[in-house]
């Protein structure tokens, strides 16, 4: 992409409506804007990075065996009055009612649609287990929508819903999402801890959060001191190796890390750590909440009637992006994690008018393009000061800085944006240093 073609409205100035860095960030890097409380639209860099992390996601999703499905936006409300919560859900549904007065909803989440579904097409133990996932956009009427995407009101979660005939197998599908979660953290590039919580008004008996420490996030926790050394990432772990999945989620759940609300300081090792996270996802086994409500049965192998066991799994995509700003930015800008970059190059060309220069840069747009990867290419005619600058706020993860100087010497300048360090590679080499830089980095986990 050329910088002097690409729609980018970035902004000098810090917006004043911005609390913390991401949402900062967010806007003066020219990824949203907003169009009403808690309602924003996705600028083209800004839809590039949510689209990389949904790729994660799905690609995570469907290595543990859930099925992609896209369910509607507007739900009806028959389904919710059916499971009794369309009064309990109160103000944070959004309400709507079509021409023929029928009564519909902006859905906030979609146990009571999957349900609906599920009963709709099976009826015996044989077609179990099912997992099916969604990402759509979600509205809830948040009281109090800030820190920009962080807390909207109009939001894309990955969410899916399992079914299985016993409580036993509910809780075998409960930890491989729950694995499924770490290993989709981990290739997303952060350290998101699972701690144990509340189930809230979804109801149940088991509930994960994931949670990125970070000191802006809202909520309180507690963790213990032995979180640093443990592995998240759940490296040799298989979904189908149901005792050793069993024996890593007990490892991992046998390690206090609890939030606030359900924080015990007398059941809490001495060794703890009190900090601040944002909640990047949730997970819930709730048995047969919504399958008794709303006669969502199967036939057990005694041909009895039984309601199946549902879970339900939540993470916040459009929540991630400012989560991962929030966990790697600087003064200067953005630090993007290489996995979900909106560009994995950034070139600036320290001089639009010499001849020389501008050819190189363009040789070295084109042939890095080629090998696949995404390269944003500042063409502009402006200062090296404001290019610098520019190119830091974007985060690109490497930049390939190109001046006359350099190139009549054969060599050009690398910064790596994480680490700050620069170094001069000759140009015959720039290609095969900067694949190989990359393939590490993306290795990283
Ligand atoms: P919170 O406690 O932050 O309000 P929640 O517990 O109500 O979230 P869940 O119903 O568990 O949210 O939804 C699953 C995930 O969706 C959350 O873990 C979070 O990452 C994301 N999420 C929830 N509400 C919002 C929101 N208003 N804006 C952006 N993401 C959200
Ligand atoms: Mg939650």
């Amino acid at each position: 992409m050329r910088l002097s073609q690409y729609f980018l409205p970035t902004l000098k100035e810090d917006p004043k409506e911005a609390e913390i860095a991401s949402h900062r960030l967010m806007l003066r890097a020219g990824m949203i804007q907003q169009n009403g409380a808690g309602v924003y639209t996705w600028l083209p860099m800004g839809l590039r990075v949510l689209r990389k992390i949904e790729a994660i996601v799905r690609r995570n999703q469907d290595a543990a065996g859930a099925q992609e499905c896209l369910m509607p936006t507007i739900q009806s409300a028959d389904l919710w009055k059916e499971s009794g919560r369309y009064d309990a859900y109160g103000k944070e549904m959004l309400r709507i009612t079509d021409r023929h007065d029928r009564e519909m909803l902006y859905g906030p989440t979609n146990e009571e649609v999957i349900t609906d579904i599920f009963r709709s097409h099976i009826k015996s133990y044989k077609d179990l287990p099912k997992n099916l996932y969604h990402i759509q956009w979600k509205f809830r009427d948040e009281i109090r929508p800030r820190f920009g995407v962080m807390r909207g009101r109009e939001f894309l979660m990955k969410d899916n819903y399992s079914f299985d005939l016993t409580k036993e197998d509910a809780e075998y599908s409960y930890k491989k999402m729950f694995l499924a979660y770490l290993k989709t953290f981990r290739d997303l590039g952060l350290r998101v801890i699972p701690m144990k919580a509340d189930t809230g008004p979804i109801g149940g008996d088991l509930s994960h959060e994931f949670i990125l420490l970070a000191e802006t996030g809202e909520s309180e926790v507690f963790v213990d001191a032995k979180w640093n050394e443990v592995d998240l990432a759940g490296k040799d772990i298989h979904y189908n190796n149901k005792p050793q999945l069993e024996a890593y989620f007990d490892e991992l759940t046998n390690i206090y890390a609890a939030t606030d609300e359900i924080h015990n300081p007398e059941t809490a090792p001495k060794d703890i750590i009190q900090t601040r996270g944002i909640e990047v996802g949730h997970i819930f086994y709730f048995g047969t909440k919504y399958s008794e409500a709303m006669n969502a049965t199967v036939q057990n192998k005694d041909g009895k009637t039984v309601p199946v066991e549902m879970g339900s799994y939540g993470i916040g995509v459009s929540r991630l992006v400012g989560a991962i700003i929030e966990a790697s930015h600087d003064e200067a800008g953005i630090k993007w994690p290489s996995e979900i970059a909106p560009f994995d190059v950034g070139i600036i060309n320290l001089k639009v008018g010499d001849e020389q220069t501008s050819k190189l840069c363009e040789d070295v747009y084109t042939k890095i393009s080629a090998t696949g990867l995404d390269v944003l290419y500042d063409d502009r005619d402006t200062s090296a000061g404001a290019k610098f600058a520019n190119m830091d706020l974007i985060g690109a993860p490497w930049q390939i800085i190109v001046g006359p100087k350099g190139v009549k010497m054969g060599m050009v300048e690398m910064k790596q944006r994480m680490t700050g360090e620069k170094f001069d590679v000759k140009i015959s080499s720039l290609i095969e240093t900067i694949t190989t830089k990359l393939s590490d980095l993306k290795k990283g986990y």
